[in-house]
């Protein structure tokens, strides 16, 4: 497959490109490539049909953040065009076509006349709480979701078993009627049908009508690993199902990372802090700890290391959700300042302070003072 262009570099416009922009730049576009102008032109459709895609893209505040953040595979555009055939797109961007190519701005109320059109579902969002160690690791989460599913019943018709929808007969299916007001021809929409062409008159007495129930579904998502705070997961077909036998919306899962005791996160490091003692930390050892996967690590504590030292471990970090690769895991020194010491300890560190000589040598930039005296 060959490998998708930047969206905003196939729409010619720059990334902070305004709404506006972008329905300027796609109809361009599509003047020039629409296929009434370039009858068996196979690379003009090609080129519509990719403005056509990042036209979708990048028209919608969604997923446009999400292309944004993720690249094509987020924007739920990767791998395969979403529309079949050119009337699809038609169908899709009617309005921005109106009167560019001799369209009938009058077309979305002629087309009622084959019943109940099937709607899309909404698109649903819920937080999702992950712990830092499965964040690094990436897991299956446990969710519930509360939205709309397909009646059984009906299978999706609003209509009771043996019954179906029939065309309203005050319209005849349009949807509007027409009066005359003076010299004009006005249109409202049909008040027997509220402007759906149509009538239940039997309804489906489980869902009353309405083609869809409400109800909790229990899910079981990937959380993938490397997942960040913040970041936005979606779930196909996990939205409020379509009217009609409509297509699902889709679940947009908002990610909450949790605090962790020991570890914390800085871009795809992985950080904590080891805290060693004065010998340690002069003398340099070895000393082994777990990851955040439990896994063990040795780590070498070079000799006269100081308090706030780096000790880099490369590739143990987070994996990178895009472009491959880890991040580090990033040990930060401590000193270990024991509040309380034993009376042979305390011997032992005024005989070694005396062997060191009591002048503080002065960093540069630091205070500067005169020992005094130990407090004892
Ligand atoms: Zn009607
Ligand atoms: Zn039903």
């Amino acid at each position: 497959m060959a490998t998708k262009r930047d969206y905003y570099k196939v729409l010619a416009i720059e990334r902070n490109a305004s709404v506006d922009d972008i329905k300027k730049a796609y109809r361009t576009l599509a003047l020039k490539y629409h296929p009434d102008r370039n009858p068996d032109n196979k690379d003009a459709e090609a080129s519509f049909r990719e403005a056509t895609e990042a036209y979708e893209v990048l028209s919608d505040t969604d997923k446009r953040k999400r292309y944004d953040q993720f690249g094509h595979e987020a924007a739920g555009m990767g791998g395969q065009h979403n529309h079949a055939n050119m009337d699809d797109i038609f169908a899709s961007f009617g309005d921005i076509f109106e009167g560019l190519f001799g369209g009938q701005p009058g077309g979305k109320r002629s087309a009622k006349k084959a019943g109940p059109t099937p709607q899309r579902g909404h698109d649903l969002a819920q937080k999702i709480e992950v712990s830092l160690k499965d964040a690094y690791l990436g897991c299956k989460k446990d969710l519930k979701v509360y939205h709309f599913q397909k009646c059984n019943l009906c299978r999706g018709t609003g209509a009771k078993e043996g019954s179906k929808p029939t065309t309203c007969a005050t319209c005849h299916g349009k949807g509007a009627q027409l009066y005359r007001q003076g010299f004009f021809t006005l249109s409202q929409d049909c008040t027997a049908c509220q402007g759906r062409g149509f009538m239940i008159s039997n309804p489906c007495s489980e869902c009353r009508g309405q083609t869809r129930t409400q109800q909790y579904e229990k899910l079981n998502v990937s959380i993938p690993a490397g997942i960040y705070e913040n970041a936005e997961l979606r779930i196909v077909g996990k939205g409020d199902a379509g009217i009609f036998n409509g297509e699902p919306g889709d679940l947009y899962l908002h990610v909450e990372v949790l605090r962790d005791r020991v570890f914390t996160r800085r871009d795809n490091d992985l950080i904590t802090t080891m805290t060693l003692t004065y010998p340690q930390l002069v003398l340099g050892c070895q000393i082994e700890i777990a990851n955040i996967d439990d896994s063990k690590e040795t780590i070498k504590i070079p000799r006269g290391c100081p308090v706030g030292k780096e000790i880099i471990l490369e590739g143990k970090g987070f994996a990178r959700l895009r472009g491959g690769g880890r991040g580090n895991l990033v040990i930060i020194t401590q000193c270990d300042i024991p509040a309380k010491l034993s009376d042979e300890a305390k011997t032992a560190l005024l005989a070694y302070a005396e062997k060191l000589g009591n002048s503080s040598q002065q960093s540069e930039g630091g205070l500067s003072g005169f020992f005094k005296k130990f407090l004892g």
